[in-house]
């Protein structure tokens, strides 16, 4: 059975937040949460979304992570 964790420190911060869940639509959202609340980082570049695809899914590095666009 497939099992996704995140493990912050992966990405490069010095915190000890991990998380895990069985999909990864399941964890996306809470590490977004985290980053959102816990690093003050309301927007994803790209380099963050492939630092944590890599770290999330390592097989499939094919996270979908939402973006939250405005007004185009
Ligand atoms: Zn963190």
């Amino acid at each position: 059975m497939t099992k996704f964790i995140f493990k912050c420190r992966e990405i490069g911060f010095e915190c000890d937040y991990e998380t895990s869940g069985r999909y990864v639509d399941e964890i996306v959202p809470k590490i977004i949460e985290h980053l959102r609340v816990a690093h003050n980082i309301e927007k994803l570049d790209d380099d963050m979304k492939d630092r944590i695809s890599k770290s999330v899914d390592k097989e499939h590095i094919n996270l979908k992570i939402p973006v939250r666009k405005k007004s185009v």
